[in-house]
């Protein structure tokens, strides 16, 4: 027997609708050198429709991909908006990524038309001539009559100013490819992980649940993650479904006294940024550059990317903001698990509890493969690669040379059931409760002599050390136990030495897994979304002779 309900299609159009009826009055703010700009919802969605129009007489129809170079803003998220609902596909470039990689990328897409921010106009120069670009449109957030160094880049307000403000939208399939974006590729070529409306709609609502990140409607967002980091995690596209304000740092993104500033003059309620962004806005807080009351009306933090360490979290809880931990990757759109406490864990694992990488988001179901090509049990020991599927999981890699488009399949697998998995690259373990504790990607874990070393465990301890203020560990070749794990630090007291870096490692871990030397370098280099680049450490040491 069937369901008899209605099979209504979830398309991003539902957005749209409902922040013209329900939330017209609500608003996005965005950082500008000239101050924060406001615009309503209902303001927002108007302009959608004339962006629409602007989009449709660039001769951009149905599939076509338009892709974004630029901050976190309001005409982001207008491009958010009306490149899906009109049935293109926006796609988010990233403008951090080498010239070379971004019109690979670009490229690959088959990108139609670029809507930059004229902050960004070098670097898109730098990119030089995209194979099926026809467009520019140049968004000016430098001051109010900076014109375009770019040949034939149109003025981004001046097309929508002559558009007309009606746009019949069509109707859609939930199917129907909403977004388009590339993971980093810190190995090989970029993939393109392509976003249905549905998979948005869901994942947006999943991101609303309490148990989640817990979006409401009296929130006020502010998404430090950059919208083309795996659509800022979500959080715009969340916030208008439910109402909430959003605050827009523009090209001010990361620096801290920015961050403060906006927050408190918009009285930010949730943020979302890795954490070397919020390392820096406390160790601002810290060294007295900004005040800790300017975030005074900050609620909580979604922190994610890369793993939380204890020092930050307890560093924010001392400041009475309470960092939530989350897993996800561009392949999950991202949200995967969130690390909210259950109310049956105990009172004194609650610290550890919270600094899991979590729980599955409703509707995603997990797994993991051990070596030997087992599932795991939830024992909180057994290590395995974590396998995920659900409703907003990738289901293959875009591929404009597979016949039907679906490429990257080696990194999925498929059960009995005809299920599809997809393969993260990282290993972790799960606990009885079902909390997921990653232990390392595949590729950064240190093999030595057949076991296992988490460089994600020793990086954690070293941050937590008061002369240390970054630390990534690597693998280096090692004769005897094929790698060793080598440390790499950023000093905050040039009295640390090696010895006693070591020894304190020595008091947390097993001798084993105490690493072989310790370098001081300057920085640990990070990757375009502010991740340590571990690749850059493990070529830069690549032959680095450990002490015997
Ligand atoms: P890239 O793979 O290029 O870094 P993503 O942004 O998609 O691009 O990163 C996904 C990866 O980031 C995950 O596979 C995982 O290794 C890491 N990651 C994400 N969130 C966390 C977290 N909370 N803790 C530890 N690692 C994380």
């Amino acid at each position: 027997m069937k369901g008899l309900m209605q099979d209504v299609p979830l398309t991003l159009q539902m957005l749209l609708e409902r922040a013209e009826r329900i939330y017209a009055d609500k608003h996005i703010a965005t950082k500008t050198a000239q101050g924060v700009r406001r615009r309503s919802y209902g303001e927002v969605v108007g302009r959608v429709a004339r962006l629409a129009n602007v989009l449709r007489d660039l001769g951009i129809g149905r599939g076509d991909r338009v892709a974004t170079f630029a901050w976190n803003s309001d005409r982001h998220l207008e491009l958010y908006l009306a490149a899906p609902c009109m049935g293109a596909v926006l796609h988010t470039l990233n403008p951090r990524l080498h010239p070379d990689q971004v019109r690979w990328i670009a490229d690959h897409a088959e990108d139609r038309v670029v809507f930059y921010d004229a902050s960004l106009e070098p670097a898109l120069a730098a990119v030089g001539d995209f194979k099926t670009v026809r467009h520019l449109v140049r968004m000016n957030d430098l001051d109010d009559d900076s014109t375009a160094a770019l040949d034939a880049a149109a003025d981004y307000e001046t097309l929508l100013e002559e558009a007309d403000g009606a746009y019949p939208w069509p109707r859609l399939a939930e199917g129907d490819a909403a977004a388009m974006c590339y993971t980093s590729g810190t190995t090989g070529h970029p993939k393109g992980v392509v976003y249905s409306h549905r998979s948005s709609v869901l994942h947006a609502m999943a991101s609303l649940f309490s148990d989640s990140l817990g979006i409401r409607e009296r929130d006020v967002c502010l998404p430090i993650v950059p919208q083309f980091h795996a659509n800022a995690w979500g959080t715009p596209y969340a916030s208008l479904m439910t109402g909430a304000n959003l605050a827009m740092p523009g090209r001010f993104m990361a620096d801290p006294p920015s961050v403060a500033a906006l927050t408190a003059a918009e009285k930010v309620t949730v943020s979302a940024a890795v954490p070397t962004v919020w390392f820096g806005v406390l160790q601002a807080i810290r060294s007295g550059q900004i005040d800790a009351a300017s975030l005074q009306s900050l609620e909580r933090i979604v922190c994610g990317g890369s793993a939380v360490p204890e020092a930050l979290m307890r560093g924010y809880d001392e400041l009475g903001i309470r960092i939530v931990h989350a897993w996800g990757m561009t392949e999950t759109s991202p949200l995967g698990t969130v690390a909210t406490v259950k109310s049956t864990i105990a009172e004194a694992d609650v610290l550890r509890t919270r600094l899991t990488q979590g729980l599955p988001a409703p509707s995603l179901t997990l797994r993991l493969e051990t070596e030997r090509g087992d599932v795991a049990p939830w024992d909180g020991e057994t290590m395995g690669e974590l396998q995920i599927t659900g409703p907003w999981i990738a289901d293959a890699y875009y591929d404009p040379d597979a016949p039907d488009l679906r490429g990257g399949l080696d990194r999925f697998t498929e059960d009995e059931q005809g299920r599809r998995w997809l393969k993260t690259g990282d290993v972790a373990v799960i606990d009885s409760h079902g909390y997921v504790k990653l232990v390392d990607r595949t590729k950064d874990l240190v093999k030595s002599g057949g076991e296992w070393i988490s460089t994600l465990e020793l990086e954690n301890l070293l941050l937590a050390h008061p002369k240390i203020t970054e630390a990534a560990v690597i693998a280096v070749p090692h004769q005897k136990w094929d790698e060793r794990p080598l440390a790499c630090v950023v000093r905050a007291d040039d009295g640390l030495d090696r010895d006693e870096v070591l020894s304190y490692l020595g008091e947390h871990v097993a001798k084993w897994q105490i690493p072989d030397d310790v370098v001081f370098v300057d920085e640990v280099p990070k990757t375009s979304v502010g991740k340590f680049d571990k690749k850059v450490l493990r070529d830069r040491y690549a032959d680095y002779e450990l002490p015997t």
